[in-house]
């Protein structure tokens, strides 16, 4: 039973290739599912996907919607994007905040011909803060879970969460690059931190470290599929036709790999994986 704590599964590179990954997903294991939306115009396809997948499923499958303005689509948010965001997350209670954050690498790192920034205004930080600032407060108002995309703003992020009213039920760091000092003060401040298989590419050695020590009860996987394409002999799962996404049924790759990095029998940390997973996700469902 493999849950993916961060994918993109209602991203419309996946369309054609929904029934053989939910397929697949059968195969594997993989059970549970955060379908995270980017910007307003995923949100539809995202309460689409998650509304269609019988839940249970024959195979029981739960796939939890995530709405939210990541930071890379703060600079091209229309008017209306936080009453649609509101009305999103009112009409599923089950629906939590994601992904959301601050990236400081579009405006400093990025390349200006990265083909994934392309036709997007590329807000400054203290855009993207107030924007970050407005969801994390919409999801304290109701009791949702949040999903935080940081790179590059980490003593900035930290500050900001230091220092605003938090989910109850905690946050997740995906795909957490910070540095290793960081991770307890997230942790007291209720973070939970998703581990991708990306970070088995042999360049990030600080990375597996760092997974390596965080603490287990903090500990969930992801994939970022169709995002974040894993090492070959780390992603079994291909797209012939689209050999550059990552198949989000390659989550079942990671928990491999994590659990031989932690050095844990894999039923073990499966277990944990699914604990975590739920008090994050599934504990604001009202009773
Ligand atoms: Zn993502």
């Amino acid at each position: 039973m493999h849950f993916d704590a961060h994918n993109h599964l209602a991203s419309p590179s996946f369309t054609p290739h929904l029934p053989a990954i939910l397929g697949d997903y059968a195969t594997v294991g993989i059970t549970r599912a955060v379908v995270n939306g980017t910007e307003e115009s995923d949100w539809p396809a995202v309460a689409t996907l998650c509304g269609s997948v019988l839940q249970p499923s024959t195979f029981n499958l739960q796939l939890l919607p995530s709405y939210g303005l990541h930071p890379w689509d703060v600079g091209n948010r229309s008017p209306a994007w936080l009453e649609s965001l509101r009305t999103y997350l009112t009409a599923d209670p089950s629906a939590a905040v994601g992904e959301i954050g601050l990236d400081r690498w579009i405006l400093n790192r990025a390349r200006p011909d990265d083909p994934r920034l392309a036709g997007l205004r590329r807000a400054p930080l203290d855009e993207q803060l107030a924007v970050f600032q407005t969801q994390l407060a919409l999801a304290v108002a109701l009791d949702r879970p949040v999903t935080i995309h940081c790179i590059d703003a980490f003593g900035l992020l930290l500050e900001t969460l230091s220092s605003v009213p938090l989910p109850r039920r905690g946050f997740l760091l995906h795909a957490y690059s910070g540095s290793a000092e960081l991770v307890a003060p997230f942790a007291a401040l209720g973070a939970y931190f998703s581990f991708n298989a990306a970070y088995l590419a042999p360049r990030h050695t600080r990375l597996r470290e760092l997974y390596q020590k965080i603490p287990l009860d903090r500990l969930l996987v992801e994939t970022d599929a169709p995002a974040m394409l894993p090492p070959p002999a780390h992603a079994p799962h291909t797209f012939a036709a689209a050999p550059t996404l990552n198949h989000p049924a390659n989550l079942a790759a990671a928990y491999a790999a994590l659990a031989t990095l932690r050095d844990l029998p894999l039923p073990a940390l499966t277990a944990q994986i699914a604990d975590n997973y739920r008090r994050l996700f599934l504990a604001h469902f009202p009773a």
